[in-house]
This record gives structure tokens, sequence and C-alpha cells, in this order.
């Protein structure tokens, strides 16, 4: 049976990309989001890959997010007081900094302009297969059928546990997000890109062209939701993230030089662990719901457009909606579960205690570490999908 239409759940990242996809790929698909409209989400920036550009380019949309993007031509890694700097990735484009609501906003715009009906107030709350197709029950008590549904639905997805009530549940990497701009008075480098661990605790800067600094920072802190994080006044975050990063350079002065309104606290970070059901026979995952890699990897977004996409060419390439997840499973499965165990390990240095810290500049050849890390990344982010030819389960196999 050729799949002709699709639900899809969530209109975050994964959810616009695939159905730009699948119409691509010959597919009906429709999106339904439980907030009142699009770029809802807390706006904090994230780096994206170059992976990522290159599968957006498959549904035409790359060159929309690289006008609102901000390369990172040069990356450093600050241990303490030593700095390495990472070799730039030849034939690769540079890392991107992007706004998380920018892109979800781009993504959005490109497939509305591209024909994609979005749905909002369209909160799941159950689905039910059939051998027909499927059908998608709201909160506002409206319905919805179609041959398969898609759970682009993130990291607390709810049609991962109507696929498997057994599925896991994302783990807390033991870190809260911020988010911040800061002016400070002295000059940091262009288009560079630092990531930092200090004495007590791992943060990034990075310079905006109007000369404020872009600053991200993970706090080991009990968990926390992203709305108890907020609940936490800006000034008082401030003083908690002075009293962790305060006496490191150059954290300190961008503590002091943030505004507050210019600071956002994120809530706890998460991992998934792996996932063992993606698809029953006519749901199946994409993005965050089976696969957040952390964002210790830098890879969260790029990975979620580009299953988003193998999906679409599996459902083009293979009748069977079920043989066709199956494929899409296997090809995806060992790079997103390689990206995440890549992540897992970046968390655990990210928590050390401050014995291991003070030590961790001495280790310096880790420098060594580092460059082997950096030709973990180079694989990774080289990952370009061929939509013209037929899905091949070895060839895409090859890139892992
Ligand atoms: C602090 C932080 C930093 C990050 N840094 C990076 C980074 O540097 N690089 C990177 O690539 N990635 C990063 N990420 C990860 C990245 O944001 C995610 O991987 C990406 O957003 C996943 O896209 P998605 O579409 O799968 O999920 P989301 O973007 O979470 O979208 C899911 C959508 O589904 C909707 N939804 C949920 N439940 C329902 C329901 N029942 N019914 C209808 N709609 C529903 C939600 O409202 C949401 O709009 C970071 C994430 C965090 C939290």
């Amino acid at each position: 049976m050729t799949v002709k239409t699709a639900l899809i759940i969530g209109g975050g990242i994964a959810g616009p990309v695939a159905a730009c996809a699948l119409q691509k790929a010959g597919v009906e698909a429709r999106v339904f989001e439980a907030y009142a409209g699009p770029a809802f989400n807390i706006g904090s920036t994230l780096g994206f890959a170059p992976n990522g550009l290159a599968a957006l380019d498959v549904i035409g949309a790359g060159d929309a997010v690289r006008a609102i993007a901000l390369p990172m031509t040069h990356t450093v890694m600050n241990l303490g007081r030593k700095s390495v700097p990472l070799p730039a990735l030849k034939d690769v484009e540079p890392l991107q900094v992007v706004d998380r609501s920018d892109l979800q906003s781009v993504l959005h715009d490109h497939a509305v302009k591209a024909g994609i009906e979005f749905e909002y107030n369209k909160r799941l709350v159950n689905a039910e297969e059939n051998p027909d197709g499927v059908v998608a029950h709201f909160a506002d008590g409206t319905s919805a059928t179609a041959d398969i549904l898609i759970g682009a639905d993130g990291i607390k997805s709810l049609v991962r546990t109507l696929i498997d009530p057994n599925a896991p549940d994302a783990e807390y990497t033991g870190v809260l997000g911020f988010g911040a701009y800061a002016r400070i008075d002295r000059t940091l480098p262009e288009e560079t890109m630092t990531f930092s661990y200090g004495k007590n605790a791992y943060y990034i800067y990075w310079t905006q062209p109007d000369g404020r600094v872009g600053w991200g920072a993970n706090l080991p802190h009990r968990y926390l939701t992203s709305t108890q994080a907020r609940e936490i006044s800006a000034v008082d975050w401030l003083r908690i993230l002075e009293a962790t990063y305060g006496g490191d350079n150059p954290a300190g002065e961008l503590i002091a030089g943030t505004d507050p309104a210019d600071l956002v606290a994120i809530g706890g970070n998460h991992i998934m662990p792996p996932v063992p059901h993606w698809h029953s026979q006519r749901m199946v995952l994409v993005g965050d719901s089976v696969h957040a890699p952390s964002n210790s990897t830098g890879q969260g977004a790029s990975l979620a457009i580009e299953s988003a996409i193998q999906l679409a060419r599996c459902l083009r390439d293979i009748d069977d909606p079920t043989t066709a997840f199956d494929t899409y499973e296997r090809i995806r499965r060992p790079r997103v579960e390689g990206i995440a165990k890549r992540g897992k390990r970046i968390n655990q240095t990210k928590t050390m205690g401050p014995i291991m810290r003070r030590t961790l500049p001495v280790l310096m050849p880790l420098a060594t570490k580092m460059m082997k890390l950096n030709e973990v990344m180079s694989r990774e982010q080289r990952y370009v999908i061929d939509w013209d030819s037929r899905v091949d389960e070895q060839a895409e196999l090859a890139w892992v």
C-alpha cells in the first residue's frame, strides 16, 4: 500500500521539514501543533551543524537559514587557562549560530509557502491504528485521519508512549541551560565559538556582529523544568551564575555585562536513551521524540532535520509503511545513537567535581583527544543525503 497522506504531530523543527520532504516524495502531510502559533518556544541560541544545512538544501530551505545564521569560522576549546584552537574542517560549511525561534519561523514559513497546512491549538491526546490508517484525537475534541502518523512532538513525546507504553523517558543530564547576551569592555575574536571549561562548570561564548557577546552556560544543578527555571528571576540567576563562574575569564565579565532582560533560563538539558521501538504499523517517531542527543553535541536540530528527510525518502521508495519505517530506523539508529553516546561522554565532563576539574588543564594530552574529537565531528558533519537516489541501506550505513 503506497502512503498518500500523513498527520504530523508537532510544528517545531522536525515537523515542518518532514511535511516539506513528504510533499516532495508525493505524500500529502498536515501539521498539528499544540501551541497557538509558530515559534512559541523560548528564544535561545543553538549551534547549527553543516550536515543540518546540507539536509535543508534537499527541501530548498538551506539558504533561508544561512541568511539568519551567524557563521563561526573558528572554534576554540578553553581548559582552565589553556586554549586549544580546533582545526577548521575542510570542505564543509562552518558551524552556524542561529536563534532557535528564528529557525523555527523560517522552517514554518518555508513550509507554508510550499502549501503545507498547519493547524494550531491541536494537542494530540490519543491515536488509534486500524488496517486502513490512523485516527488522531485532539484535546479540543476533534480528530483527523490519514494513512500514517508521524510523532515530531519533541522530547516529551506522547506518540512515543502511544507506540510503546513502556518507552523510556528523556534523562536529565545534570545541568541547567542558560542563554544570554552581554556587553563587555574588550573585543573578543570575531566569528569564534569558544567552548570553555571553567573552574566549576562549562560555558560557551561567541561574538555578535553588533558587538555584543552571546554566551550560554550549563550549570550543574538539581533538575528544574523550563517553567520552574523561569519562576526564578533573571537577577537571581545572574547572582547564582556569578557564584559559579565569577572567577572564570571571561565568564565573570560576561555575567557582569548581561542585562537581566537578556538572560534566558532554559531549564534542565535532556538526553534521550536508546528507544527500543521507533514505530508501530502506522505511527513513527522523528526528531527529539526518538533521538535527542543532548545539547552538548550541537546536533539535535540537525539530526531531527536529517531524520525527517530520510523518513520521507523511505516512504517514497518503499510502498509498505511498516517496511519503510523499518528501513528508516535501520539507516538512522546507528548514526543518531553514536552521536548521543558522544554527547553523554561530554555531559560527564560538564558535571565533574571541582577536584577533577582542577586537574583538567594538567591533562593536556587532552588536546590530542580534542583532535580526535574533531575527526569524529568531521565525519558527523560531512553527512549528505542523496535525495535523488533510491534508499540503499548499505550506502547509508557507510556514513556511520
Ligand atoms: C538548551 C538547549 C540547547 C540546544 N542546543 C542545540 C544546539 O546547539 N544545536 C542543535 O542542533 N540542537 C540543540 N538543541 C536541540 C534542538 O532544539 C532540538 O533537537 C530540536 O528542537 C528538535 O526538534 P523537534 O522538532 O524534534 O522537537 P521540538 O523542536 O521540541 O518540537 C516539538 C513540537 O511538538 C509540539 N508538541 C509536543 N507535544 C504535542 C502534542 N501532544 N500535540 C501537538 N503538538 C505537540 C511542541 O509544542 C513543539 O512545537 C538544544 C536544545 C536545548 C533544550
